[in-house]
């Protein structure tokens, strides 16, 4: 997912954890930062462009407004057989576009 949304990776933590700065989905902007969230064992996508309304979306809930059902499938069956944090960067969704 982060590199469908062109993440790069950084060298910077965020809460001990890798984080990825990728272009937000919603406003097209590089601004956004995906980072694991300590709560939730999940990843969450925050953007910080004003007027921006993704600020704090997880990544199961950004799979599946962003990358469609076969996406989602995809990620999810990903999950399932290996590591979590591993499994869903390789993910690439070719052919599909954004909304
Ligand atoms: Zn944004």
């Amino acid at each position: 997912m982060a590199s469908r949304l062109g993440g790069i990776k950084r060298r910077d933590n965020f809460n001990g954890k890798e984080t990825f700065r990728v272009q937000c989905p919603n406003c097209k902007k590089h601004k956004a930062v995906m980072g694991y969230a300590p709560t939730g064992n999940t990843y969450v996508l925050t953007c910080p462009v004003d007027g921006c309304t993704l600020n704090g979306v997880v990544l199961h809930d950004l799979i599946k407004r962003c990358g469609g059902t076969q996406m989602f499938d995809a990620w999810r069956k990903a999950r399932w057989t290996s590591t979590y944090a591993e499994d869903w960067l390789p993910i690439k969704s070719k052919g599909k576009q954004m909304p």
